[in-house]
């Protein structure tokens, strides 16, 4: 079908979100300026502009801080359950306005309009999650060693958190950090992905009005736009203690050097390298499904996208064929329209890179069983819409032991026991998403112990692929060691404080030193 923003509503999408032609790349809340260079926002969908935003300049940056500075001042004493209140407004307005944001991201970053939906229904879980949290930011007491003393940890508010985010999830990941920073009586600033601004200035919008609407502060929510040099003023700023960036794992080294040099603190979130094992004992067609969408959906472009199979030389002739025949029945094309299981990928940047995996696995030595290759034509004009290919490789290749953003699976065979397999899966650089497709106990079990997957999420008759927002996030090694969302991921946004209170008369020592004057 011929792409047109009109039949899917883009639009009217826009309008309902605020997005001009032309947009003020930066804002405290209600107050957007910044007069820096115009760049654009393509949409990967059919290679349109969609609209124009203004870069942040130094000046600009150094407005935001203030203000952003200033707000701390007041936020950090609204007592948390009240902060929640505020979080619990603005998830209420994510539900409102569910429909046009997830087609913005759709159209954009170029998911399919069901993970567009789904992106926003995570921002709208983490902040119905962060509600609840606002009750529950417990520290611990312990009993002193000294006698009339007491002794307790609380948790307080860091300050301004800085978040660069990532083209591929251009809503949440935001949302993952702000719910949770906002509720621990933190400020904001974030820099979104230059190539998914639009993203960014829509979210800053609904956020920028709960503020308002609840007589907030300019400063709680603010957003700075453009390239990796608006990032570096954040990462140089000594005045932002902590800075959340998710991205690949070049930028990630970067930044975590550029935060350390300061004695700041980070949470990286960068590339994965996920393999899903395939076990004598793995049902067929589960691992299929699995697979499939691990390694397809979002066009291959999740951090969490399945990049490895490594199967059993028992079944592996079943499951490649298998896979391959499942292949067989994607659609790519439009993600605005939910007949299509592939959209495209975000840029040609993207599209050379895919390419040359292709290319670089076949120099290595490797096979192709299901041939890549870029679509012309009608409805893919843009130039972005790839054919997911498979590649029987080794772990060993080099471009094997590299993310490539794009719909590229490896496939490869281990024989003997689930050690083996573990071998070839922690034996990369990365370490986010792993998974296990067995209905062996003792497999099962082995793969999860810690002797098993290095990854910092390891599933069970899961694929790779997509998380809920009640676990911590993240992943170790050169994925970077951070966790976002869930479980205690909040104590990243704190500052702890252990607390003695001496109520005696006395001023004993700690240790049973004595200083009698
Ligand atoms: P990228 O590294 O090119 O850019 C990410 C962000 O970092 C952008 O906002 C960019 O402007 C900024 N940036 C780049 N260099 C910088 C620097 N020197 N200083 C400050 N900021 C800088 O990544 P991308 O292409 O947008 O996203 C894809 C990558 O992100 C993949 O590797 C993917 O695995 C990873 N990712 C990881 C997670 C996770 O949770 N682990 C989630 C999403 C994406």
């Amino acid at each position: 079908m011929q792409v047109t923003t009109t039949s899917f509503g883009i639009e009217e999408a826009l309008e309902q979100l605020g997005i001009k032609e032309v947009n003020k790349g930066t804002s405290t809340g209600k107050n957007w300026f910044s007069e820096g260079e115009e760049f654009s926002s393509y949409s990967p969908v059919d290679g349109q502009v969609i609209a124009k935003v203004t870069t942040t300049s130094k000046e600009d940056y150094e407005k935001v801080m203030e203000s952003a500075t200033s707000a701390f001042k007041e936020w950090r004493m609204k007592p948390a359950p009240l902060r929640g209140e505020i979080v619990r407004q603005f998830g209420d307005e994510l539900r409102r306005l569910k429909e046009p944001l997830g087609k913005l991201v759709s159209y954009e970053m170029g998911k399919s309009y069901q993970e567009g939906l789904g992106e926003v229904q995570e921002m709208i879980d983490i902040c119905d999650f962060a509600v609840g949290l606002s009750r529950q930011l417990h520290g611990l007491t312990m009993h002193s060693e000294r006698p009339g003393h007491r002794m307790y940890e609380q948790y307080h508010p860091l300050g301004v958190v800085g978040i660069i985010s990532a083209f591929n999830f251009p809503v949440a990941v935001w949302a993952w950090n702000t719910a949770l920073a906002w509720i621990c009586g933190d400020v904001c600033v974030w820099k979104p992905s230059e190539k998914t601004p639009l993203c960014g200035i829509a979210c800053q919008k609904i956020a920028a009005k709960i503020m308002a609407d609840n007589n907030l502060p300019e400063g709680i929510s603010c957003l700075i736009n453009g390239d990796y040099k608006v990032g570096e003023m954040m990462t140089n700023d000594k005045r932002v203690p902590l800075i959340s960036a998710t991205g690949s794992i070049r930028m990630g080294k970067i930044v975590a050097q550029a935060v350390a040099g300061r004695l700041g603190k980070s949470l990286l979130e960068l590339g994965g390298n996920n393999a899903i094992i395939v076990t004598p004992d793995a049902d067929i067609k589960m691992t299929v499904i699995g697979a499939v969408f691990g390694a397809v959906g979002t066009a291959g472009q999740r951090c969490t996208s399945t990049r490895r199979l490594i199967i059993h030389e028992s079944m592996y002739d079943k499951v490649k064929d298998a896979v391959v025949d499942a292949y067989k029945q994607l659609r790519i094309g439009n993600p605005l329209d939910e007949n299509n299981h592939v959209g495209p990928v975000i840029d040609k940047d993207a599209v050379k890179n895919y390419q040359h995996a292709l290319k670089k696995v076949v120099e290595e030595g490797g096979n192709i069983i299901v041939e890549g290759g870029v679509l012309e034509g009608e409805g893919f004009e843009s130039g972005c819409y790839v054919k997911p290919a498979i590649a029987e490789a080794k772990n060993s290749f080099e471009i094997v032991q590299h993310e490539t953003f794009a719909p590229v699976l490896y496939m490869m065979k281990y024989s003997g026991g689930v050690e083996n397999a573990l071998e070839l899966q922690n034996g990369v650089v990365q370490g986010l998403s792993s998974a296990i497709m067995t209905n062996n106990l003792r497999e099962a079990e082995h793969f999860l112990s810690q002797a098993g997957s290095d990854c910092g999420i390891a599933n069970v008759n899961i694929g790779t692929s997509g998380a809920e927002i009640g676990g911590a996030f993240g992943g170790e090694k050169e994925t970077g060691g951070g966790r976002e969302s869930g479980s205690d991921a909040w104590k990243i946004y704190m500052r702890r404080q252990t607390n003695t209170i001496n109520y005696t008369t006395e001023l004993p020592l700690a240790q049973g030193i004595k200083f009698d004057l």
